[in-house]
């Protein structure tokens, strides 16, 4: 059986990779910084996107495909771009290997004959090789505005692994646009922004706060950035989303024109946005516990787990026979259910089991259950019980799920607030940010010397200048210079 859970309370970094591996989602590989997402992961993220690509579908965006690989030249086109993403490239330079030595001492080499004319970088990010391509299929206002999502990997290359956090490769989508106005781009970036804000908060259960990024911490290349930030069990803060505003440095740079209604050209104005693998750690880390992962209902790949119990004399044959009665009525609902009848495997196995993996909802079916015509069904997050009548399984349990769905959100909600504090005195937020941590409302004079001091002793950066902040005079946390209002320190993954 599984390994013991390493309590949160006693080390979360530890808390949390032993539940990302004993949970069977992700796996180290032989390839330094590089995760393998295996069944019960991928399955998770495969309900991630199923949702996201409906949303981006919705909002009139078309799935495309571009290559892995950028010209170097390319990459150096936005100066900004370039120096923002320069030093974390991983680069193609050669085409083949060949043999060298031979018998007992032959080995591969990198074929110095077979060297690139230009290097290849395997994609960071794909504004470049996209705007390349918009340039070509943009020509009058009439092809504007063009609306391109692409689900693909990256790879920026990281010295220290967390598993789904922080990885060289990962998947992620990057949505891409462009548009004939720079209100229409932006109203595009916010819309996009609010997409994201809905898909954490209503299917994730992650409460999320919207606004934008300082110059300091915004995307290499955009003229603004916004994102979603959540805060996760630890009082660290995790970006879960980014919409960018490009203005028109892109188009400049890969010459995207088109001629507008009177016969002119123009540059056209684009946006980015993209969301990664990165999301499936931040359920992890809003919602687990120290039995496992705990998974909102709307995205777990196994909703509802149903386990027969018998004993000795009991009537096996009747009991399995309800078990299933049971599953299939609820797959007929539309409920992902599961009937685990491994009959070599005691039930409190199973409940441990199915508990570690994030199940939301367990039905137990045993004979006292089956004499009253119900069944027992147990809440993955407090253990709470409810008997249902059998006849009622296909409505009452998926309005038990939604009741799991909205208590996640509400939980994560009260934990986040909870963790929020005004600070006024920059020892005050020293201290929180070595004690509890979580999101440090404080005053900021809006200089980016500042605010990179701030980083430097303290670690905690500013996650977010959000859209519905109150305006308020005050004095920077550090400098004492005026300030129009408070913003969301914290550290962060
Ligand atoms: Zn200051």
């Amino acid at each position: 059986m599984a390994k013991l859970i390493t309590p949160r309370s006693e080390d979360y970094a530890r808390w949390y990779t032993d539940v990302v591996t004993q949970s069977r989602m992700a796996d180290y590989s032989p390839v330094k910084g590089c995760m393998v997402i295996r069944p019960h992961g991928y399955a998770l993220w495969e309900n991630m996107q199923r949702v996201l690509d409906r949303m981006f579908k919705d909002t009139g965006h078309q799935n495309a495909y571009f290559p892995l690989f950028i010209p170097k030249s390319f990459l150096a086109k936005e100066a900004r771009h370039v120096e923002g993403f320069a030093k974390e490239c991983a680069i193609v330079t050669h085409t083949r290997l060949r043999a060298s030595g031979s018998g007992d001492d032959a080995k591969l080499v990198v074929d110095p004959a077979s060297a690139l004319e230009e290097e290849l970088i395997i994609r960071p990010t794909s504004e470049t090789i996209i705007y390349s391509m918009f340039a070509k299929w943009v020509q009058s206002y009439r092809d504007l505005p063009l609306l391109i999502n692409q689900w693909a990997n990256v790879v920026r290359w990281e010295m220290r692994t967390r598993l789904f956090l922080r990885t060289t490769e990962f998947l992620w989508q990057e949505g891409h646009t462009a548009h004939a106005t720079s209100e229409e781009a932006e109203e595009e970036a916010r819309r996009m922004l609010d997409v994201y804000a809905t898909f954490a908060e209503e299917y994730m259960a992650v409460p999320v706060l919207r606004g934008r990024k300082t110059e300091k911490e915004k995307f290499a290349g955009a003229e603004r950035t916004y994102c979603i930030e959540a805060l996760m069990q630890d009082g660290r803060a995790l970006q879960a989303g980014t919409s960018h505003h490009l203005g028109q440095n892109f188009a400049k740079a890969f010459d995207l024109k088109f001629q507008t209604e009177s016969g002119d050209w123009r540059f056209a104005y684009n946006t980015s946005w993209g969301v990664s693998t990165r999301l499936v750690g931040a359920i992890v880390m809003a919602h687990g516990d120290d039995q496992g992962l705990v998974l909102p209902p709307r995205l777990a790949p196994v909703q509802v787990v149903v386990v027969p119990i018998w004993k000795g004399t009991d009537p096996v044959e009747r009991i399995l026979a309800a078990a299933e009665g049971v599953e299939g009525a609820l797959k007929r609902a539309g409920v992902a259910a599961k009937l685990d009848a491994r009959d070599n495997l005691s039930p409190g196995f199973k409940f441990n089991e199915w508990e570690m993996l994030g199940v939301p909802l367990r039905i137990e079916i045993g004979p006292k259950d089956l004499e009253k015509g119900s069944v027992c069904c147990v809440k993955r997050t407090n253990r709470a019980k409810s008997f249902v009548p059998t006849g009622d399984v296909p409505t009452a349990v998926p309005a038990l799920l939604e009741e799991i769905q909205r208590e996640l959100l509400e939980a994560a909600r009260a934990r986040r607030d909870a963790s929020t504090f005004a600070v006024d005195g920059y020892d005050e937020m020293k201290a929180k940010l070595e004690g509890p941590g979580g999101f440090l409302l404080a005053h900021w004079c809006g200089d980016g010397a500042c605010e990179t001091a701030i980083h430097e002793e303290t670690k905690a950066t500013i996650r977010v200048i959000t859209f519905d902040g109150a305006s308020e005079t005050g004095r920077c946390v550090r400098c004492g210079r005026p300030s129009e209002r408070r913003v969301h320190f914290a550290k962060a993954y």
